[in-house]
């Protein structure tokens, strides 16, 4: 009986009886391992581009662009109403509705960070041109792109978003007060365990 491996059909041995022409089916190692990297494979999502339209986990359609200064750059937790950026964070909550709700028209448009992708500098060697100069090293600049995410939405919505973002925000703000605490609670326990110390 032959020993077959059942995805790539090496006979990978026999055993008795060796006349008896039936398969043992089997998966060899090399099958094994090939089928464990496929699964480990990571699949990344196609790469934003400027002025791409995208639809976001709650159905609402927005457009991507890249941040091209630092003031374009937004962080998390940060969200643009009609050109003014806000900060979300629950005491901030009385300016930003007086803001909204000084806003013309039932809706605004919201920008928000979308996502942040590294730049690698692309081989210089093969793209320069003759005429060029040789370049000069330059200071390093941030190389990552920013690209936001600008939705138009109902008023009452932009609320909603700047609510939930706030409600994530405090949290974010709760746990690094918390570690913080924790630090100087088992340093000043450490501290006094040394006192302690005869
Ligand atoms: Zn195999």
């Amino acid at each position: 009986m032959k020993i077959i491996c059942t995805r790539c059909k090496t006979v990978m041995g026999e055993q008795k009886p060796y006349k008896d022409s039936t398969e043992i089916k089997a998966t060899c190692t090399a099958c094994i391992e090939k089928a464990k990297e496929e699964a480990a494979r990571f699949v990344p999502e196609p790469e934003p581009r400027d002025g791409q339209e995208i639809t976001l986990e709650n159905g609402l359609k927005g457009t991507l662009w890249v941040a091209k200064d630092k003031k374009g750059k937004l962080s998390f937790g940060e969200m643009v109403v009609s050109g003014k950026k806000f900060y979300c964070l629950s005491n901030g909550r009385e300016k930003f509705q007086a803001y909204l709700g000084g806003l013309t028209g039932e809706e605004a448009d919201v920008s928000l960070l979308h996502s942040i992708t590294c730049k690698i500098d692309p081989p210089l060697r093969g793209r320069r041109k003759k005429q060029d100069p040789p370049k000069t090293e330059e200071p390093k600049k941030d190389e990552s792109i920013h690209y936001n995410c600008t939705i138009r939405v109902p008023k009452h919505y932009i609320q909603l978003m700047f609510d939930d973002m706030a409600e994530r925000m405090d949290k974010v703000a709760k746990i690094l007060a918390e570690a913080v605490l924790k630090t100087y609670r088992e340093e000043s326990k450490t501290a006094q365990l040394s006192l302690d110390k005869p």
